[in-house]
């Protein structure tokens, strides 16, 4: 019997275990069953012997890993394993395979079985059908694979796929490989990503790939212990954000600290890992050893020049990113530059040039009204622009403010009648998001004091776009 393990699956959980399993038996068409059952021995024994405490947190209690009656005697729990997958390889039932509809010499299994299988709550995975289901043999055998090609996040599995095959492999090459050096390492062979975030650690994901100039949509999920009730989170990121990241971050923390000058987003990242919003410094738990550890952030990645341990905490503007919301009112706070915010909005939110170039138009022909004195001008024009509650209310103000330079000087228009419907305010635009476009336009070329800096806090509290 031939097995081919070579074309791509539509189930998910299918497919990062068959990926997991051509990088960890190297190679994707067997010529018999043989051939290929030695991996089978091997992976099987790893689960049974290596596992360590972990192995209940991708197999159910009722997996031939896990099950009680076998919990003293390993030999025999391996040795039932293989009898179990043997019998299933037998099997030749007629039907449709349940994850990719090959026809016929199925096998008829129970999801129990299998690791990170026996949730209910998403109808795209194996895990939604009925307990008992037809299934073919590559299916079968691919889906005891799934662990070798997660990493544990959060206390729970993660793993990626993307419609770039590219970087599917890149996923699979470096698990696989994390995998096999912790079976030689003897200690727990699920790859740990030591990141307890699920949009930071997507982040560092993101990072890496585009280091490697490998971009496209990806999925990514997260499950839960099976015996806990199981769940799955999905975060889907757009090849849009990994170019994005490519443009303003192609080093991320390589050995110093970022500047606002030299790298603007990295300092950014670096700024909201650091701190919480009483301007502490952040700290995290980890379980070192079974104790539960405070590690704190000067202390990890100040003092001892791990950069890249900023990761590991807690990020409002990564989180933001990471979940596809807009960010403009971290650059608004932040007062970042002009060229970051453009390259956001034409990158990520699609922004059309025309318009980017009539509000800097309008924010630059504000400044008519700037004679010098920063502090006044940001209280005269800016702090009314920042109070306006309503889409109505800013295209009244921007009016009154268009009489006010026309009063300085009839030869400047700030804005055509056509640039406020098209370019200002179009229909179906977010009036808030318009809003902060042009205060980070604004801000970028003023100097604030504390006293300034602490009223605009005041008028910008909350800040979530609706
Ligand atoms: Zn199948």
């Amino acid at each position: 019997m031939k097995l081919d393990f070579s074309k791509p699956i539509g189930d998910p959980f299918v497919e990062i275990g068959r990926l997991g399993l051509i990088e960890f038996c190297g190679k994707d068409r067997f010529n018999d069953f043989e051939e290929f059952r030695k991996h089978i021995e091997r992976v099987f024994n790893i689960y049974t012997f290596k596992t360590s405490g972990r192995i209940g947190q991708i197999f159910s209690s009722n997996s031939k890993f896990t099950h009680n009656s076998t919990g003293k005697n390993l030999n025999e729990r391996l040795r039932q394993a293989l009898e179990y997958y043997d019998d299933l390889i037998k099997e030749s039932f007629d039907g449709y395979c349940i994850s990719c509809g090959k026809k016929d010499d199925l096998c008829n299994v129970s999801k129990t079985i299998f690791p990170l299988t026996s949730g209910n709550s998403n109808t795209n995975f194996t895990s939604f059908f009925s307990n008992k289901f037809l299934m073919c043999k590559e299916c079968m055998s691919s889906l005891f694979f799934t662990p070798v090609n997660m990493q544990k996040v959060a206390g729970r599995m993660a793993f990626l796929i993307s419609s770039n095959q590219e970087i599917n492999k890149f996923w699979s090459e470096e698990t696989v490989s994390g995998f096999k050096s912790n079976v030689v390492k003897n200690i727990d062979s699920l790859v740990d990503s030591k990141i307890n975030i699920f949009e930071n650690f997507i982040y560092k994901v993101i990072e890496e790939l585009q280091e490697e100039e490998l971009f496209g949509d990806i999925t990514f999920y997260l499950l839960s212990n099976v015996d806990k009730g199981s769940e799955i989170e999905l975060i889907h990121i757009y090849e849009n954000q990994m170019r994005f990241i490519n443009i303003v971050a192609p080093n991320f923390f390589k050995n110093e600290l970022p500047s606002k000058q030299k790298d603007e987003w990295n300092y950014l990242i670096f700024k909201y890992s650091a701190k919480d919003k009483k301007d502490k410094y952040r700290e995290r738990k980890e379980n070192i050893d079974g104790k539960n550890k405070t590690i704190k952030f000067n202390n990890e990645v100040i003092e001892q020049k791990n950069y890249k341990a900023t990761i590991r905490y807690f990020n409002p503007l990564i989180s933001s990113f990471i979940q596809g919301k807009s960010i403009l009112r971290f650059f608004k706070k932040e007062k970042v530059s002009w060229l970051l915010t453009t390259i956001y909005l034409k990158e990520i939110r699609n922004m059309r040039e025309e318009r980017l170039q009539v509000l800097k138009k309008v924010a630059d022909g504000l400044q008519l009204l700037n004679s010098g004195d920063d502090k006044d001008f940001i209280k005269r024009v800016l702090f009314p622009i920042e109070k306006t509650k309503s889409g109505s209310e800013l295209r009244t103000k921007l009016r009154e403010l268009m009489r006010k330079v026309l009063a300085k000087d009839n030869t400047k228009t700030l804005f055509t009648a056509d640039e406020m419907v098209l370019q200002i305010l179009p229909n179906g635009e977010s009036w808030q998001e318009t809003k902060d476009i042009l205060l980070i336009a604004l801000y970028e070329k003023l100097s604030f004091d504390e006293e300034i800096e602490k009223e605009l806090e005041k008028l910008t509290q909350g800040g979530e776009y609706e």
